[in-house]
């Protein structure tokens, strides 16, 4: 099946009490024992599995080419989630610009767990591969990167890891599935906050891990989920896969407006650097050109002039909404550095942009106006 089919039949089925074709909200937190004292349906108890929950998982799993994958109640709590699942004395390679929260995570809970961190600029794949150790257990790459939006070449980069006897671990909230398959290109784990493309809809926190086939840290991730419980409700996991329906046409459609945005842009005379792989003078783009099919929905930029009028800019949009995250159908506006706060890496003159689903020309007259006021 092709991803079109896969995001509206993959893990759904028609209700055979019901017949409904839109599954039902699975709310109950536990299933009748039979007399014998088994379980018929699987289902034990709904922090162990719940129907809507599988639902989600089966469908993932089957866009991203894996063999089992395992829901959360949020992105960040996926990402930690394999962290938790390597054993103190192991080390960790993580790129220079990953996601803030999860930076923040590994250096202020983790290494004092135990575990040992090395951050580096991963679009260098040289830097990547001296930065193994022999303890070396995970490589972990974000691409594009947020908020730099930086390529990383995940073919070359799993070579590494798995030269090294280690896993390697890609986030792919940003490309999705439509754009970009990891697991295809010799990734063993994908991580997505489902909070962003995937549910699409900017109503939902979520994560999701998955796994291609064989890899023995899953187990002890697909344990931790179970026991632990860091799982989305019934109704996120229901409202996840409803928008699950419709992504590869919104991501299509993200993709068209944000590369006539950023041809705007890159043309303007107050923004000094626009950072989209979709550019053919974007550092990324070769590499992007090679493992993604079109080039995303999100970019930055950096404005003349420094942080003054970066945050000018931002207060002067109107179709655009001031607010972090990305991947529902509202353009959003932020500038990153002062949400990141102290410790960020980020450039003070960065507006991240994340293009919605609003009609392009709309959105350009728009920053059009909000840039004329800074000049
Ligand atoms: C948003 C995001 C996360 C964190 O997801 P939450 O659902 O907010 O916890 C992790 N990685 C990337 C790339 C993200 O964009």
């Amino acid at each position: 099946m092709k991803i079109e089919t896969k995001a509206i039949h993959a893990g759904r089925y028609v209700d055979s009490a019901t017949g409904a074709v839109t599954p039902p909200i699975y709310l109950s937190s536990t299933f009748e024992r039979q007399p014998d004292g088994s379980y018929p349906t699987g289902f034990e108890y709904s922090r162990d599995g719940n129907p809507n929950r599988n639902a989600l998982e089966q469908c993932v799993c089957a866009l991203e080419d894996g063999q089992e994958a395992a829901a959360f109640s949020s992105g960040s709590v996926a990402t930690m989630t394999i962290f938790q699942a390597l054993s103190p004395g192991d080390h960790v390679i993580a790129p220079d610009d990953l996601y803030f929260g999860i930076r923040q995570l590994l250096k202020d809970t983790f290494v004092p767990w135990g575990l040992e961190v090395s951050f580096v600029d991963m679009t260098d794949v040289s830097q990547t591969r001296k930065a193994v150790r022999r303890n070396t257990r995970l490589v972990l790459a974000e691409t594009p990167s947020n908020p730099q939006i930086k390529v990383t070449d995940i073919r070359k980069t799993s070579e590494i890891a798995h030269d090294a006897g280690a896993y390697f671990v890609c986030d792919n909230t940003m490309a999705t599935p439509v754009l970009q398959r990891p697991l295809d290109l010799g990734a063993d784990l994908v991580v997505h906050a489902t909070t962003k493309y995937l549910s699409g809809h900017d109503d939902v926190t979520g994560g999701i891990i998955v796994a291609k086939q064989g890899i023995e840290l899953f187990q002890k991730i697909r344990k931790l989920q179970k026991i632990g419980g860091a799982i989305p409700s019934p109704f996120e996991c229901w409202l996840t896969l409803r928008g699950i329906n419709t992504l590869p046409y919104r991501m299509r459609a993200h993709c068209d407006n944000a590369l006539k945005v950023a041809e705007f842009l890159n043309n303007h005379p107050a923004i000094e650097k626009v950072l989209y792989p979709g550019l053919s003078n974007d550092a990324g783009h070769s590499t992007a050109s090679q493992q993604m099919s079109l080039f995303g929905g999100m970019m930055s930029v950096q404005v003349n002039g420094g942080r003054d009028n970066a945050m000018g800019v931002a207060a002067k949009v109107r179709i655009f909404t001031r607010a972090t995250s990305f991947g529902g159908p509202h353009s959003l506006i932020e500038h990153r550095a002062s949400i990141e706060g102290p410790g960020t890496k980020t450039p003070d003159n960065l507006l991240r942009l994340a293009i919605g689903l609003e009609n392009v020309d709309d959105l350009i007259a728009d920053l059009a106006q909000a840039l004329s006021q800074i000049e």
